[in-house]
């Protein structure tokens, strides 16, 4: 399986990094960016098979990157991990083809739940 983690915030995406369920990283390659533009890039250089991708980042922010990730595959699968909890973030990203919304700091028991439905 391949993971993509995409998130200004290092600490963030260590922590993504670090509730992934155990049987699942073992196996996984797993990429990490820093900003839309990287997200956009690593979507398109490695076909992971779940993206967790934040919202507020430099550069490119989140809605523009799902946006083009969407453009690129339709069958992405991506979360969105973010502060930015607002209702009307949330129907946006949602309308343009994101998995779900997720409240930063993602929960261990919801990441497991998330990887469980998988497609
Ligand atoms: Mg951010």
């Amino acid at each position: 399986m391949k993971i993509l983690i995409v998130d200004d915030s290092k600490l963030s995406r260590l922590t993504i990094l670090k509730r992934i369920p155990a049987a699942i990283k073992e196996s996984a390659e797993i990429f990490q960016g820093a900003n839309g533009l990287e997200a956009v890039a690593l979507y398109k250089e490695h076909r992971p098979d779940i993206v967790f991708l934040d919202l507020t980042m430099p550069e490119m922010d989140g809605f523009e990157a799902l946006q083009l990730i969407r453009d690129f595959d339709q069958n992405s699968w991506v979360h969105i991990v973010t502060a930015d909890i607002q209702a009307k973030s949330q129907e946006k990203v949602l309308g343009m083809g994101a998995i779900s919304v997720e409240a930063k700091p993602i929960a261990e028991k919801r990441l497991a739940e998330i990887f469980a439905a998988l497609p």
